[in-house]
């Protein structure tokens, strides 16, 4: 296994299938207009697992399909199978917006899929339509349903938590978690790219999350964990287990072990990251498998990122992280490019 700078192991790589999204988040998609990466770039499902492979013979075992929204991708099963058939890979999950997923459920499980995170942020269709500005709710709800009645374990739901807007549902949706069988989790709004109306005042910060629960339920208790997972987890007097993902307020980047490829091959060390490395056009100019493995080797060796806690030390200096001219001109920048 190799190390970076800060001896964090290379073990988690987010895979995005496609810059393409059904839904349009304020937080993560604001614009009415986007350019996306060129198809041509796109990566094959068969370069995506070619270049998986060498990622898993340098440590990788943990392995995320993202998107932006990745059942947009043709055919995605294919893949998954292509993936799940690696037993080096011993996490395989997925995390989608739920619009697709009732159709789709069926075939990525059968496909090898070990597991699904749903992104919900509310539980109200109106507010939904304000939110992700598309009237699809009723299609999320089915495709969490889809999961919990396939009794396929480890359902995570993601919920970006923003001050004013859905600040008001935790509760709900911890109610909501138990009754689907899904772990909740709560994400601090970030300032990556592509959230170009961020500001500090609509975070809800993790212990204020932590307030309004505890005030509801009574005494919750943090549960240990292994440290790289990005959510911190915690349980109720009744038993429920809960995350919460504090980037913003309480990064965690010391133990990050996570890179994220997009679908057209670029490699980022880092969420924040404005550089990466292009493993795409290394492997469609001909690279063989050592010169891959030792691109990646190399520039994980190399990193030092630690994008979140950069960020936390601007403290009131801080704004949105890329203005929306630089964003139009690189879509690599932008959050559902590289998988949030
Ligand atoms: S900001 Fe970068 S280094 Fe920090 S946790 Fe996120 S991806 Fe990892």
């Amino acid at each position: 296994m190799i190390g970076d700078q800060l001896g964090r192991p290379l073990r988690n790589l987010r895979l995005s299938v496609t810059d393409r999204c059904n839904l349009r988040c304020s937080y993560c998609m604001p614009e009415e207009e986007y350019g996306w990466l060129p198809r041509e770039d796109i990566l094959s499902f068969e370069e995506m697992a070619r270049l998986v492979d060498v990622f898993a013979d340098l440590g990788v075992d943990k392995v995320r399909i993202t998107g932006a929204e990745p059942l947009l991708r043709k055919d995605l099963a294919r893949l998954v199978a292509m993936l799940a058939a690696d037993s080096r890979i011993r996490d395989l999950a997925l995390t989608t917006n739920g619009v697709l997923l009732a159709e789709q459920a069926p075939a990525l499980r059968a496909a090898g899929l070990h597991r699904v995170t749903v992104s919900l942020d509310t539980l109200r269709p109106d507010r939904f339509r304000a939110l992700p500005r598309r009237d699809t709710h009723a299609r999320v709800l089915e495709g969490v349903l889809a999961v919990r009645r396939a009794g396929w374990p480890g359902l995570k739901i993601d919920t970006v938590v923003i001050r004013g807007v859905n600040d008001d549902e935790l509760v709900d949706l911890i109610e909501y978690g138990r009754r689907v069988n899904g772990e909740v989790r709560f994400i601090e709004y970030m300032d990556v790219g592509g959230a170009t109306t961020w500001s500090m005042d609509q975070v809800l910060s993790r212990s204020d999350m932590l307030d309004v629960l505890e005030r509801h339920y009574g005494r919750i208790e943090p549960i240990a964990d292994d440290g790289s997972a990005p959510a911190d987890r915690f349980r109720l007097p009744d038993g429920t287990v809960f995350g919460i993902i504090s980037s913003t307020t309480q990064p965690f980047c010391r133990a990050c072990d996570r890179s994220r490829l997009t679908a057209d091959g670029l490699w980022y060390l880092c969420l924040y990251a404005t550089q990466g490395t292009d493993l795409g056009a290394a492997l469609r100019r001909g690279a063989g498998r050592e010169e891959i493995m030792g691109l990646i080797a190399s520039s994980w060796r190399r990193r030092n990122d630690r994008g979140a806690e950069q960020r936390l030390a601007l403290s009131d200096r801080r704004r949105p992280l890329i203005q929306i001219g630089e964003l139009k001109r690189d879509p690599h920048l932008e959050m559902h490019t590289r998988g949030g």
